[in-house]
């Protein structure tokens, strides 16, 4: 295989009939249709698929890279899909080619994803040069966030300048978005009360702007306030992305206020930190850290489905309850039986 010359393996075509070059023209031409059936060849379970898919990444990897990565999140209703449908409208209109994906892990759990729904979003789903996909279902954060990341690179590959992520902030999903964007945009309510404040201090820490939205109407003194307090409180937080501050904006996805101002935000980072280096370091990273993860899941995948495994798990379980073995002989024990010879303890 040559690094810098990655050729097609000639796989077979699938079932659907396209063949991985098929694939990997179809996405480098910009064409969507393509581009949609690649992102589920993605998001199949299947390992003939798993394969195929893997392997027209490999060959668009060259082409990815190019886009803006920014992630959107904030809690339901706190108004992401109408400020996403007029920046959107925005950028498109302003010649750009913009993608909105979406990690939503909720999807599976409660039978009807919060993001998916075919009715948001209507405008924009309907301007040539935007690309709305729905969040991939899956049973776990992991495999949605990963699809979600590698839907991204096709995304890229296909020409899309701007690729917007979008998840509902009510747990995790948002880490393993910061984990995959360059800029991290938090939309919050106004007024939102101290308690909900704290309870979100996590996410204002992982933030690189900060808009309080729905800053309209009889919104705006309280809007006003929450920007103020959300100011002070950045103040004390280190900043997520080195040499950037995170600013704190009113916006309203009603009215339009800020959403041009984000997006001159959003062009100022990149102005700023491009030069630098700190865009490419953090992607770097990234890329090192998902390595990370898929080694974990995959190891811990293994374990579990170990035959072995499962058959001696309620008898060192039991021995463990009985105190008969410590937990980390308990560990040691069925992780030998997984691994057949497990080194021994370093220390
Ligand atoms: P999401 O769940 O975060 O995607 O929120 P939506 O965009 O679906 O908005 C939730 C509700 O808030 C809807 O009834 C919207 O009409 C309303 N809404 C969204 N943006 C604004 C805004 O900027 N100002 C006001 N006043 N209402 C808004």
């Amino acid at each position: 295989m040559e690094a810098d010359q990655p050729k097609s393996t000639g796989s077979p075509r699938t079932r659907a009939g396209l063949s991985v070059d098929d694939y990997v023209e179809g996405v480098l031409a910009g064409n969507r249709a393509t581009l949609a059936r690649a992102i589920t060849l993605i998001e199949s379970n299947s390992p003939l698929h798993e394969h195929q898919a893997q392997e027209v990444l490999r060959l668009l990897l060259p082409h990815t890279g190019k886009a803006k990565r920014v992630g959107i999140t904030g809690v339901p209703g706190v108004g992401k899909s109408t400020f996403i449908e007029s920046f959107g409208t925005m950028l498109v209109r302003a010649r750009h080619k913009l993608a909105v994906l979406a990690i939503d892990p909720t999807s599976t759990r409660s039978g009807g994803s919060i993001l998916g729904d075919k009715t948001r979003m209507e405008r924009l789903s309907r301007e040539p040069n935007a690309f709305i996909r729905p969040s991939p279902a899956g049973a776990n954060l992991g495999g949605v966030a990963r699809r979600t990341r590698e839907a991204m690179l096709f995304c890229e590959a296909a020409g899309f300048d701007i690729i917007l992520i979008e998840t509902v902030g009510v747990g995790q999903s948002e880490t393993a978005l910061r984990s995959m964007v360059d800029f991290f945009l938090l939309l919050q309510l106004p007024g939102a009360g101290d308690e909900l404040q704290a309870m979100k201090k996590g996410i204002v820490e992982m933030a690189d702007l900060v808009l309080i939205n729905k800053a309209d109407g009889d919104n705006r003194p309280r809007a006003e306030l929450a920007r103020a307090e959300q100011d002070a409180t950045l103040h004390y937080l280190q900043p997520v992305t080195p040499e950037w501050k995170t600013a704190v904006r009113l916006s309203s996805g009603l009215t339009g206020e800020g959403v041009t101002e984000a997006w001159e935000i959003i062009e100022r980072f990149y102005r700023q930190l491009e030069p630098k280096g700190i865009l490419a370091r953090r992607r770097q990273q990234q890329a090192l850290d998902w390595l990370g993860d898929l080694i974990q899941d995959e190891l811990r995948r293994s374990f579990y489905h170990d035959p072995r495994v499962t058959e001696q798990l309620p008898a060192t379980q039991a021995a463990l309850l009985r105190g008969e073995l410590t937990a980390v002989q308990a560990a040691r024990k069925l992780l030998a039986t997984h691994a057949g010879a497990m080194p021994p303890p370093t220390q």
